[in-house]
């Protein structure tokens, strides 16, 4: 018997629901109805008001499935709540919600591991399993809002994966949560983070949202980010920078630089003067002004890798040459210290706990 594979609920737009919808024989506007209630978390089955013959026909053409919550830890210093949720498959990612006098911030993941290898990141070293699907990259928002009652209002893609390596999975995702009839969280409060894929990154500028792109720079110059990013071998800094600018000449978004500090690989004054002289001279001329600011993140230490933390000398170091150069510099305030809330270490956690076959 052929088995034809169905189509997942939550990866529709509200016009593919629609013309389903037209092709089941069911009134269109029935997806106005359908598709609030599948972005407040609630299956086909829990939907009363639909119908049963509808509900059956949803059955049999589609597959639901929320990420469920496998583990769930709240910090008790501030309030950062991290899920580890498992998908439908059983494969597991994390999310992070974080607290703010402006509203919750959620940080999900985008894939289930990582290729990019980036040497001191915990999500990578397993590799890549898959990528999330657009409804799994929804799911995480709608599952984390369902358990704690309570509005996400910003999202932030910095979690397991690199987004740009899923980029129509992604693109999806962003036209699905900024849609009014469902979550309809603004472009304006969406942060997608990547590691640098140049290609994609010029691709993603044409599309011209007006999202907040974060670029993991991590070291000044080709020789110290090809250490700990393989990826620059690929694309090397000044190709990345020369995206970044054109990147903001085209959607006038002002683009945050993240650069981890790691003890004696890329955090000496001398790396700080480099990073700059780097970014002042590939990003500011006499008739660009490119708002350049500098996340400085001490980086978290992973048990599988030998990096360590700068002290804190070095990192209020580091942030004063760079704003001795006209570079805004924070040290980024580390939340949730106390579960451990940088992403990839729940899930490693997990499979070091299953026996392997
Ligand atoms: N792949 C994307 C997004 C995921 S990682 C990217 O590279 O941007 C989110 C951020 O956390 C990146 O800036 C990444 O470099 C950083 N990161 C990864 N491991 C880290 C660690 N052990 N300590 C501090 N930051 C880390």
């Amino acid at each position: 018997m052929e088995t034809v594979s169905k189509r997942e609920l939550l990866s529709l737009e509200l016009f593919e629901l629609e013309e389903w919808l037209l092709s089941a024989g069911e009134a269109k506007y029935r997806a106005k109805q359908l598709f609030p209630q599948l972005h407040k978390g609630l299956s086909p089955d829990e939907m009363t008001n639909l119908g049963k013959r509808l509900q059956q026909k949803l059955r049999d053409a589609f597959v639901w499935h929320l990420p469920a919550v496998e583990r769930k830890l709240v910090s008790k210093i501030d309030g950062t709540v991290k899920y580890l949720f498992s998908l439908a498959d059983g494969n597991c990612v994390e999310s992070v919600v974080m607290r703010y006098e402006h509203g919750n911030t959620i940080c999900i993941s985008s894939q289930v591991g990582c290729r990019m290898g980036c040497k001191f990141c915990a999500s990578t070293i397993g590799g890549r399993v898959r990528d999330l699907s657009s409804g799994e990259l929804l799911g995480q928002v709608i599952a984390a809002q369902k358990d704690l009652g309570e509005r996400i209002s910003n999202i932030v893609m910095m979690g397991i994966g690199e987004p740009l390596d899923n980029y129509d999975n992604v693109l999806k995702f962003l036209r699905l949560v900024n849609c009014e009839d469902g979550i309809n969280i603004g472009y304006r409060h969406i942060s997608l983070s990547t590691c640098g894929l140049v290609d994609k990154i010029e691709r993603l500028m044409e599309e011209n949202l007006p999202i907040t792109l974060s670029i993991s720079l991590h070291a000044p110059d080709d020789e110290t980010r090809s250490a700990i990013m393989p990826i620059n071998k690929k694309y090397g800094v000044d190709a990345l920078l020369d995206a970044c600018r054109a990147y903001f000449a085209k959607t006038g978004r002002r683009i945050s630089f993240e650069y981890t500090l790691i003890a004696g690989k890329n955090d000496s004054a001398e790396n700080a003067l480099k990073l700059a002289r780097v970014l002042n001279a590939k990003l500011r001329s006499r008739t660009e002004t490119m708002p350049i600011h500098v996340n400085l993140i001490p980086v978290n230490e992973v048990s599988e890798t030998e990096f360590k933390r700068s002290s804190k000398d070095a990192v209020l170091k580091f942030a004063k040459v760079l704003e001795s150069k006209g570079i805004r510099a924070t040290v980024r305030r580390k939340l949730g210290s106390d579960i451990n809330a940088s992403c990839g270490q729940l899930r490693r956690e997990k499979i070091l706990s299953e026996p392997s076959f």
